[in-house]
């Protein structure tokens, strides 16, 4: 099925206009109309190479809002004209632990990728959402709850499930102190999600303009970064930091923000390796983890919280001409707080 959309040809190059032909419809594939499609940064990061080499063409976007056109003659759990939500990976091994657990994400022969990657046949170059058409295998599909816009549901498909997933797992509610670092598209679905699960939520920021949303968000509290004198104020202050930044960035400061057996958990991915000192870990019990987006089930446990407490991103909806500034406008977190593309654009 032919397919128009925005491409990156070459490492480090501009997107440019692109139409390649999706796979045909299988038994239990669906096949669904793009509405919307969020720009992450890890497209950013991938477009780029910063996290190593990828594959060209490459048509980034696993931030997937759309609208069921056809399905499969198999398919039962989707039907024509509902809303659906495609994220990250596209499908897994299915029979690993992992993924006998619904914990997709972290299948041990590697999840399938949106895009940079080959879909499941092992040769098909698997391309993502900045286009108007996509196929998908109904076991990776997700239901999109009617009361939410649909422009605002695209991010939470990344953006969403990636803060709502360590959120969960740590237990940040009721009684605890959680940080969020960065207020861009990840971080600012952290702090509606800790802010709307009772939890005391505080910003760390390095753009002091970001205050007042930060506050409107949910967040009780607004520290700015910049201003290293804050480090030593808050010292031992939080349970658990969710550490959402995409640049590399001093760590053992953020460490010494923690509380005695607090938990620092890292989910932004600049690329580089971050550098440790011991001590900042020793001295208090302290420990870092890591998280990656969420598996299919906790997808759907996700928009199904968002729906009953009416939570979704905050956008920016930009026309496909556009993406190529607001790659540049991320970069410099110059967002409020998740660009979206209108694919009617393409
Ligand atoms: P984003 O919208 O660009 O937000 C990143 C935020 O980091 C910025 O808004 C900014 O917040 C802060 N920041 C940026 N440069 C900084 C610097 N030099 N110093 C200090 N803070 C800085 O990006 P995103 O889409 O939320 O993604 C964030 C990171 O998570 C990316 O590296 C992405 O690849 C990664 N990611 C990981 C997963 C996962 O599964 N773990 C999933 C998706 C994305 P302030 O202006 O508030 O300081
Ligand atoms: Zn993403």
């Amino acid at each position: 099925m032919n397919t128009r959309g925005y491409a990156v040809m070459e490492a480090k190059k501009p997107l440019v206009p692109y139409q390649f032909n999706r796979r045909e419809l299988g038994a239990n594939d669906i096949a669904l109309d793009i509405l919307y499609a969020g720009i992450c940064h890890s497209d950013i990061h991938q477009a780029r190479e910063e996290w190593g080499p990828a594959l060209f063409p490459m048509v980034p976007g696993h931030e997937i809002a759309g609208v069921v056109t056809s399905v499969g003659n198999k398919v039962t759990k989707f039907k024509v004209g509902e809303k659906i939500g495609v994220g990250v990976f596209v499908d897994s091994c299915r029979t690993c632990s992992s993924c006998q657990a619904g914990l997709q994400q972290y299948c041990l022969e590697g999840m399938t990728g949106t895009y940079n990657g080959l879909e499941r046949d092992g040769v098909t170059p698997a391309m993502g959402g900045y286009c108007n058409y996509f196929v998908i295998n109904e076991d990776y599909a997700v239901h999109i709850p009617d009361n939410l816009p649909l422009e605002g549901v695209a991010p939470l498909m990344c953006a969403g499930i990636t803060l709502y997933s360590p959120i969960k797992h740590w237990k940040v509610g009721p009684g605890k102190k959680v940080a969020v670092m960065g207020l861009g598209g990840l971080g600012h679905m952290g702090v509606k999600f800790a802010a709307a699960l009772g939890a005391d939520v505080t910003v760390l920021s390095h753009s002091p303009k970001k205050e007042k949303d930060a506050l409107a968000m949910g967040a009780h509290h607004f520290v700015d970064t910049s201003n290293p004198d804050n480090f030593a104020k808050h010292a031992g202050t939080f349970d658990v930091i969710l550490n959402t930044v995409s640049a590399e960035l001093d760590i053992n400061q953020y460490l010494n923000l923690l509380k005695l057996d607090g938990t620092l958990v890292v989910i932004g991915l600049p690329g580089k390796p971050y550098s440790v000192h011991v001590g900042s870990l020793l001295n208090g019990r302290k420990s870092i983890g890591g998280s990656m987006i969420g598996g299919i089930p906790e997808l759907q446990e996700m928009l199904d919280f968002c729906g009953k407490h009416s939570i979704v991103s905050d956008v920016e909806v930009i026309a496909s001409d556009y993406i190529n500034e607001a790659y540049e406008r991320t970069v410099a977190s110059d967002v409020k707080y998740r660009f979206v593309i209108d694919t009617k654009t393409f």
